[in-house]
């Protein structure tokens, strides 16, 4: 096997956040030089990897594995390759037609069916690790927000700390709050006789009163209460005490999207906004004939389109999304396989995680010596001041670095993570079944979160786009060798 060693460091991710690509590139030569690998070349690239097209090297790189250069690519942790999904799709593509044989990091190697699985679901939390990143950076110079702490006025239910950083629970007010949440959660009151219940235990405004209704309904759709601050639209994790749960939040604000739904709507156009006419590129929509028949067709907006003229009832389109998800949704005992997998890797992978931390500690001690050789070097008059100066700084950016790896947490992230793939498992696997029983709105939702858009001709959904969360499950079925899988499994007593 021949190996591209490939680091990347982004831009974004500051000094603090990743390895510097020295630090990535001395891991994984140690790495080469523990396991005997053939490396054909080392590639470091310090571009943002965010938007397509910005990573040169790594295009180049794939483009070398496709003449044959190499077959295998080596990387700190797969996140290293892809931060989003295009270049997530065209390395799995790759490792798919056996032009790429693996893709390996110290701690685990992705070369067989059941790994697209897995790396498909790394790839899918890079990318959404990347979604939370552009937003930390867009809030960059928000420097308090980011530290969590309340930029202003605290919302009723809590108080200013008086030095002036962030806010506290107000003791009188406070248990209010929650009491008002879980009352309404019930589903028992409107703004008014929840308004009126609290009044009668005791709540009451800071001046005083009684608090209007209003207020109240401010209060009931304010986030902050769950421990995040909103400012411009925009979350950001709080350092205060919440007074609820987001479970509780959630639940209350169904309650009143629900009621402030105007009721009179008569006409549900499920599945409008979802379907592109082929021929001309523009939307389908949905209409009533005669009073009670909905139709869909092409809007029509280049005005010359001959798909306008043909109307489909919903019926008709409800049995096209029918079709594409039985075809689209995985077989269980392949997601099982591959999912019992996966989680034997990672949680291996965080025993490894915790070696690595070990190996880390030698590097650091590996790093003093150099510095003490260093040192001798420039008193024995061997390098100039300026050389000493210029090394010494590498090395203590790359100490400095090493000690915030070290102290990064990752066991918490593995669970989280399992947690979240197996829920995407366990709706991968019975797509179709949720899409014929659920109701309209489960409809909708389901074909929101898989697909961005369709094409739709003469009556048939004729193609369609995948959301970023579904886009690595896209070819799984297609992969034929499940006698592998369970091989694979019984070989991985987990
Ligand atoms: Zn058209």
């Amino acid at each position: 096997m021949k190996y591209f060693i490939y680091c990347r460091k982004s831009s974004e991710e500051g000094n603090r956040q990743a390895q510097s690509l020295d630090t990535q590139q001395r891991i994984l030569l140690d790495y080469v030089d523990q396991q005997k690998l053939e490396v054909v070349d080392i590639i470091k690239e310090s571009k943002s990897a965010r938007t397509d097209q910005n990573r040169p090297l790594f295009t180049n790189m794939l483009e070398r594995v496709e003449r044959g250069e190499a077959n295998a690519v080596l990387v700190v942790h797969t996140d290293r390759l892809a931060r989003n999904l295009i270049d997530a799709g065209h390395v799995i593509k790759l490792i798919e037609n056996r032009i790429l044989k693996e893709v390996r990091t110290p701690t685990s190697v992705f070369n067989d069916a059941p790994s697209l699985m897995y790396m498909g679901f790394d790839f899918v939390f890079a990318s959404h690790y990347s979604r939370d990143l552009a937003i930390k950076v867009k809030a960059g110079n928000e420097s308090k927000l980011l530290k969590g702490e309340y930029p202003s006025y605290a919302p009723i239910g809590y108080v200013n700390i008086m030095n002036g950083k962030g806010i506290e629970p107000d003791p009188i007010r406070a248990p209010f709050i929650t009491r008002a949440f879980e009352l309404f959660s019930s589903g028992e009151y409107s703004i008014k006789t929840l308004t009126k219940k609290l009044y009668e235990e005791g709540f009451r405004s800071r001046s005083g009163k009684k608090e209007y209704t209003s207020q109240i309904h401010r209060m009931l759709i304010n986030p902050e209460y769950y421990g995040v601050i909103r400012r411009k639209g925009q979350l950001y994790v709080g350092k205060h005490k919440p007074l609820i749960s987001k479970a509780i939040f959630d639940q209350v604000q169904n309650i009143i999207f629900d009621r402030s739904r105007p009721r009179k709507q008569k006409h549900n156009f499920v599945f409008r906004d979802f379907l592109i006419c082929e021929e001309c590129g523009c939307k389908v929509t949905a209409g009533i004939a005669k009073g009670k028949y909905i139709y869909y067709r092409c809007t029509n907006g280049k005005g010359s389109c001959k798909q306008h003229k043909i109307y489909w009832d919903t019926d008709h389109i409800k049995d096209e999304f029918q079709q594409f998800f039985s075809q689209f949704e995985l077989d269980p005992e392949r997601a099982n396989i591959s999912f019992d997998l996966y989680k034997t890797k990672k949680l291996a992978e965080s025993k490894q995680d915790n070696n690595s931390h070990l190996a880390i500690e030698q590097q650091i001690k590996n790093l003093d010596i150099r510095l003490k050789k260093l040192e001798d070097m420039y008193l024995d008059g061997r390098i100039s001041a300026e050389r000493f100066d210029e090394r010494k700084t590498d090395y203590q950016n790359e100490l400095a670095q090493l000690q915030v790896i070290i102290k990064q947490k990752v066991k918490q992230d593995i669970a989280h993570t399992l947690e979240l793939v197996e829920e995407v498992k366990n709706n991968a696997v019975q797509l179709s079944y949720l899409f014929k029983n659920g109701n309209d709105e489960i409809r909708r939702s389901l074909i929101k979160s898989v697909l961005w858009n369709s094409n739709f001709l003469d009556g048939e959904i004729t193609s369609t786009r995948l959301t970023k969360l579904w886009k690595p499950l896209e070819n799984l079925n297609q992969t034929h060798d499940l006698e592998k899988w369970r091989r694979d499994r019984d070989s991985n007593p987990g």
